[in-house]
């Protein structure tokens, strides 16, 4: 199973099909647990890889360490003995460990490992005590654990949840920054100040935390992470960013309080994983459930599928999560759907095997980054079919990777001088820039910049970031470059605009109008037009630098209304210079393109998003008569439906190939051979 690559041994999971599933085992779940049929249940989701629950708040096997709480339900098949019966049936197991919680017991013989609120409390959940990560327990028992799990059982992952530093309880219930004695005095030590008491991103000493907390976390990584590479190489580590490999296990879930409905999380979290980091498995998991309260109702098995096929759609694996057992699960209402995929993709693994994405446009993204301007440009890109990646600013250490043409910064604040110096870079060469708001006004700390640290923006001084916008429009004074605005003289803007001065060979385009009175309605008037502008084009070099001096992305996001969507669609395109795919596809088929390492082929993905409307996912509606039209070089060999397990009729003119799919289910994923 292992072979070498460049003179480092390639891990188990490099290479092989990724179909993980998460049985989140209660203690209660280990009483009756069997082997064979635990493993005879994995087996019929196709399943490639298992995640247990081993150690950290409760050993689930027998413990000789003192400060490791052992289960008192060990009376079903142990863990050996299931590792072993996975082992047998070619699946790989992870062992989940939580060191974010104690029993009561082991606290009250260790009252320094706890959390403290800033009143001293601690935070007791039916007797689990959250612990801090800067306190002796996460520093140094939590490394013995993971010793003693890997040395007594034969896992092949580690899976460390709830790592870092919690400020929640499993209620949501909101309890602020850590106080405990390791904390307020490694943060003193560090900075000569005490602990902040709000979470304030203005406040200089909560930045400060925030670089206590990284270098704590990185600390503890680094401890516990060489732990696991001392004793063997062989084990998937998530998020062993160090390396650069292992895996990525993220989340894709709903929650009771969240009010967002985002269809593009499955893409979202596997397109940053692939693009920055192509030696690492995205992971990202459909949670069967609701939200912690609801742990034993499923949501939509639509809206699992869409996950499911957005994650290796985007070149990532297949990750599903349910509470406890898959036998004897009390809705089982996701378990078909969730097969469906999993058997699609078993079937056709060696065609998932060696792909990359190739996209030469990426979106941009980093720490502190303004998630509801990403999203709004996430959907625009989505929904005018352009293929992209999203790539995470520090792995532009060494230069912004090749392949890309254009990159699209939104309102990106946080940029340190590396990263800004290779976009700039990237742009004198002739690359294209779009950024929006703030982008580069504060650098890797967030500590606010003298100037934007992009030179390439043209941006000469900043002003003010006005908050008084409310409105506000921008008047399109050339119709120029803006063909989806061709009914309307206005666009209409919210939240900050930048008020800067520009060098002089920067293209100024539309006008602000301030606001005017907008009530009364007989009072109503357009305000006083500014010579500011809405749209900056700057030439760098051999390449262009856009400049939005405000957050159309955000308003695509919160209201999704045409006229900011028509309005960054004309900038990507026009002004930007980034082409999306032809054809006819509507704004609900989002489309990905991945290609061979060895370039034989390319794998275009259309998801149809039409099931998904208001808080429902429903069944799609079939999409008949497609055409899509992508660019491509020489004339393929054969365009062959994965899934509808035939070959689409196609035509090659002009380095533009245009596929015919007669119906569009789900989705569907087109093998374009090439030569
Ligand atoms: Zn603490």
């Amino acid at each position: 199973m292992t072979g070498r690559t460049g003179g480092v041994t390639a891990g188990w999971w490099e290479g092989r099909p990724w179909r993980l599933i998460q049985t989140n085992l209660r203690e209660i779940d280990m009483r009756d647990i069997d082997a064979a049929r635990y493993v005879e249940e994995l087996r019929a989701f196709d399943a490639t890889v298992a995640m247990i629950n081993t150690s950290g708040i409760i050993a689930s096997y027998p413990t000789r360490l003192e400060f490791h709480t052992p289960s008192a339900f060990l009376q079903g098949d142990g863990l050996e003995t299931i590792i072993e019966a996975c082992h047998a049936a070619d699946i790989r197991v992870i062992a989940r460990m939580d060191f974010s919680k104690v029993r009561r017991p082991l606290f009250e013989r260790h009252p320094e490992w706890a959390y403290r609120r800033s009143d001293g409390e601690i935070v007791d959940e039916h007797g689990d005590v959250h612990v801090c990560p800067s306190g002796a327990y996460q520093q140094e028992c939590a490394s013995r654990i993971v010793e003693e799990t890997i040395a007594t059982l034969d896992v092949d992952g580690v899976f460390l949840n709830m790592a870092g530093f919690q400020t929640r309880d499993y209620a949501g219930r909101y309890h602020g920054i850590c106080h405990c004695t390791a904390c307020a005095e490694g943060f003193e030590a560090a900075f000569g100040l005490p602990l902040p008491e709000a979470e304030d991103l203005e406040d200089p000493a909560f930045r400060r935390y925030v670089a206590f907390k990284r270098h704590v976390l990185r600390g503890l990584d680094e401890r516990i992470h060489g732990t696991i590479r001392r004793i063997r190489l062989d084990i998937a580590i998530d998020r062993s960013f160090e390396d650069g490999r292992g895996f990525v296990r993220q989340e894709s879930n709903t929650a009771l309080d969240r009010r967002e409905d985002w269809p593009y999380s499955g893409s979202e979290n596997t397109k940053w994983v692939v693009s920055s980091f192509p030696a690492m498995v995205s992971s990202n998991s459909s949670v069967d459930f609701i939200d912690y309260p609801v742990r034993h109702v499923a949501v939509s098995p639509y809206r699992q599928q869409l996950r499911l096929v957005e994650g290796i759609a985007n070149g990532g694996g297949l990750d599903y999560y349910v509470i406890g057992r898959l036998d004897g699960h009390a809705d089982r209402s996701g378990f078909d759907a969730v097969r469906e995929i999993f058997r699609y993709h078993a079937r056709h693994e060696r065609e998932y095997a060696d792909l990359r994405p190739c996209a030469t446009t990426a979106l941009v993204t980093g720490p502190f980054g303004n998630i509801e301007e990403f999203r709004g440009w996430f959907r625009v890109l989505t929904e005018q079919h352009v293929v992209f990646d999203t790539l995470v600013v520090d792995a532009f250490g060494g230069g912004v990777p090749e392949r890309f043409r254009a990159l699209i910064l939104p309102d990106l604040q946080a940029l340190s001088d590396g990263p800004a110096g290779a976009i700039d870079a990237f742009v004198r060469r002739g690359g294209a820039l779009l950024a929006t708001g703030r982008t580069g006004f504060r650098d890797e700390g967030y500590e606010p910049r003298d100037r934007p640290a992009l030179e390439s923006l043209g941006v000469e001084r900043v002003r003010a970031v006005r908050d008084d916008v409310r409105g506000a429009y921008l008047v399109i004074d050339g119709r120029e470059g803006f063909g989806r605005l061709g009914l309307t003289d206005l666009v209409f803007l919210d939240g900050p605009y930048v008020d800067a001065e520009y060098r002089e060979a920067a293209v100024r385009r539309m006008r602000l109008v301030l606001p005017g009175p907008f009530g009364p309605p007989e009072r109503v008037v357009l305000g006083h037009a500014t010579d500011d502008p809405g749209l900056v084009v700057h030439a760098f070099g051999e390449g262009r630098a856009v400049y939005i001096p405000w957050l159309p992305g955000t308003l695509v996001h919160r209201h999704g209304h045409p006229n900011s969507a028509a309005f960054a669609a004309d900038v990507l395109e026009h002004h930007a210079g980034i082409e999306p795919l032809g054809g006819n596809l509507p704004p609900m088929v989002e489309t990905t393109l991945l290609e061979r390492t060895d370039r034989s082929a390319r794998l275009l993905h259309l998801i149809n998003h039409s099931g998904h409307f208001g808080a429902s996912y429903v069944a799609p509606i079939p999409i008949r008569d497609l055409e899509v039209e992508l660019p491509t070089e020489g004339e393929p060999s054969g365009v062959a439906g994965l899934v509808a397990g035939r070959s689409y009729a196609w035509s090659a003119n002009d380095g533009r190939l245009s596929i015919s799919v007669p119906e569009l289910g789900l989705f569907e994923a087109m093998r374009i051979e090439l030569g």
